[in-house]
């Protein structure tokens, strides 16, 4: 697969790039347009970059939809530009940087020098605009919403709507062709997280990497998400084993297990039980003397 352009909706496109299989995204207004996600490396973004230039040339402002760096790393291409995310720019500088060592020391061991080269390289371009809550930002005769998700993919997830055209660009909370990764995921709460999303039904439904796709889709997906969860809080039950969840966990079980993980992770070891008194080591109980008067007293007198 090349990389190619699908226009989802009038004026909404959706890059396909073939490094992860992402799905960048496109949303041009009559003044400006909005780039979500910028790719994987500094040439990927300088594509991406290069190839949006092909449709239109009005100037940008880019959405991360969150932290991971295959969502960001190119922003470099993109020169001085508004930057949006829910996570701050000393987050992003500091987690970018800890996964670019990552990354280049994990290409290295693999011999892939190159790659090692390419991502260690990478200038870090942390978002200059926070986004709490939600906002509309007009692209000139044509809205779109950038909202906080809360907890889910991971702690700092924004999605774009597009209400217009009835597109969502939904980042890593939605994955079409292969099974969502849970690796820095709240497995509890993402299923409530998409139910919320989807409650203004869009008709077309863009994942961080995949094809888009509709409403029923990522209806289907949001139920497959719940099953995980439950899954979970019935092994913390004691109600299944892991061994069980992994078996019927419905992205598979290497997905279920690191769900698993990821769910223990975040909860707090159960306390220890306060330790037996030692008897002999115990006190008695203190004597309690009462007085007891018991009198009449005759008023009659
Ligand atoms: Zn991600």
């Amino acid at each position: 697969m090349n990389d190619r352009w699908i226009e989802v909706a009038d004026r909404v496109w959706v890059r396909r790039v073939e490094r992860l299989d992402q799905s960048l995204g496109l949303v041009v207004g009559d003044d400006c347009c909005l780039v979500i996600d910028t790719g994987i490396t500094a040439e990927a973004g300088f594509a991406y970059a290069t190839a949006i230039r092909e449709l239109t040339d009005l100037p940008w402002q880019v959405a991360y939809t969150h932290d991971h760096f295959d969502h960001w790393f190119g922003t470099a291409a993109f020169g001085e530009s508004a930057v949006w995310a829910v996570g701050d720019g000393a987050h992003y500088v500091a987690f970018g940087d800890e996964q670019r060592k990552a990354w280049a020391s994990k290409f290295r061991l693999d011999g892939r020098e190159e790659d090692a080269r390419r991502i260690g390289g990478t200038r870090l371009v942390p978002p200059n605009c926070r986004v709490q809550g939600a906002i509309g930002l007009n692209l000139g005769g044509r809205t779109v919403v950038l909202r906080q998700v809360g907890l889910a993919h991971s702690d700092n997830d924004m999605v774009v709507e597009v209400p217009d055209a009835g597109v969502l660009f939904a980042g890593d909370i939605l994955e079409h062709g292969a099974p969502p990764s849970y690796s820095s995921a709240y497995p509890i709460e993402w299923p409530q997280a998409v139910e919320f999303l989807l409650s203004w039904k869009p008709k077309v439904v863009v994942p961080g990497h995949g094809e888009p796709g509709d409403y029923w889709w990522a209806r289907a997906q949001a139920r497959d998400l719940a099953e995980v969860a439950r899954l979970c809080t019935e092994v913390a039950q004691g109600f299944l084993t892991e061994d069980e969840a992994a078996a019927h966990g419905p992205f598979g079980p290497d997905s279920m297990r690191e769900a698993i993980a990821r769910w223990k992770a975040l909860t707090p070891p159960a306390p220890e039980p306060a330790p037996r008194p030692d008897p002999a080591l115990t006190p008695p109980p203190p004597v309690v003397v009462y007085e007891v008067f018991d009198y009449q007293v005759d008023l009659t007198r």
